[in-house]
């Protein structure tokens, strides 16, 4: 099943619903990173989660990214998204493994760490982006979200997420949902959601079941009449230019370039989110240290 996202909202308006499939993102970010296990569970989990929020948004340059920092050996989680759906990501550390938790799913919580934030931060091409940051609750990553959307949003929300990586260590199939309770929902809507997640259950079983996302949102809002928007089809996907690394060079100022010219005579920097390497001659460091503000 080729990866898609649908958004989805009962008739009434009161729940609204995103269900994704992300088996080829997390695997394609899992051969670019080569990640260990635990590192490609709690990647891909943010990852599927910024793609999910990430076709929410309106504008077409908007981006969300996700930060997750805690005290675990980890170091820290980034996904971003376009509003396209397309996403980018990587650990502080993505080699970083641990045994598996007693019910058998990897531990992205001991990996994350309990104690930390998870910072969303939506930039929508104004002066400065938008900021909400709520502590980690378990640093399982789903968890952390539903709590950022009550404390941060007053949306109760339902987050689940799950990346099922093979024993070839490859990622045998990701995905999940975000169900929020929208203003305007009466009591009998939230009971009967409710019911609905509890009779739902794991969504690591329903996507290694090959439940599509309709089939997701169908069982969610089992009984209600429900709308779909036209689905995505979200990609792993590296915007990074050597334009883009240029200006990040040009930032540090002209002390910093000038140091890196006199020690290295040459500079390489490499992409966090696709370990791509760009190239910057002698030549090209002075003309850099010439355009420098600072
Ligand atoms: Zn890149």
């Amino acid at each position: 099943m080729k990866d898609y996202i649908v958004n989805a909202i009962t008739s009434c308006g009161s729940i609204r619903v995103i269900a994704a499939v992300t088996t080829d993102i997390c695997e394609n970010a899992r051969k670019l990173h080569d990640f260990s296990p635990t590192a490609c569970a709690a990647v891909g989990r943010a990852l599927t989660a910024a793609a999910m929020i990430g076709s929410t948004l309106k504008g077409e340059d908007d981006t969300l990214t996700l930060q997750f920092k805690g005290n675990g050996p980890i170091g820290r989680v980034i996904a971003v998204s376009d509003s396209k759906a397309n996403v980018k990501g990587y650990a502080g550390d993505p080699f970083v493994d641990l045994p598996l938790k007693k019910n058998g799913h990897l531990d992205v919580g001991g990996a994350v760490g309990k104690q930390g934030y998870l910072s969303v931060i939506r930039d929508f091409g104004l002066k400065e982006p938008y900021v909400g940051q709520v502590e980690l609750v378990t640093g399982e990553i789903a968890e952390d979200l539903t709590y950022y959307y009550a404390k941060s949003e007053q949306l109760p929300s339902a987050v689940a997420l799950g990346v099922i990586v093979d024993k070839d260590l490859t990622v045998k199939s990701a995905g999940g949902f975000i169900l929020q309770v929208l203003p305007g929902a009466m009591d009998e809507d939230i009971d009967r959601v409710e019911k609905a997640i509890g009779e739902v259950g794991e969504v690591t079983k329903l996507i290694e079941e090959g439940k599509t996302p309709e089939d997701i949102v169908s069982m969610l809002l089992k009984g209600y009449e429900i709308e779909y928007f036209d689905p995505m089809e979200p990609e792993y996907h590296c915007d990074c230019s050597k334009d883009r690394m240029a200006r990040a060079i040009i930032s540090i100022g002209k002390e910093e370039i000038r140091k890196i010219i006199e020690e290295d005579g040459k500079a390489e920097v490499c992409c966090q989110f696709c370990d791509k390497k760009h190239l910057f001659t002698k030549e090209e460091l002075e003309e850099f240290e010439k355009i420098a503000t600072k």
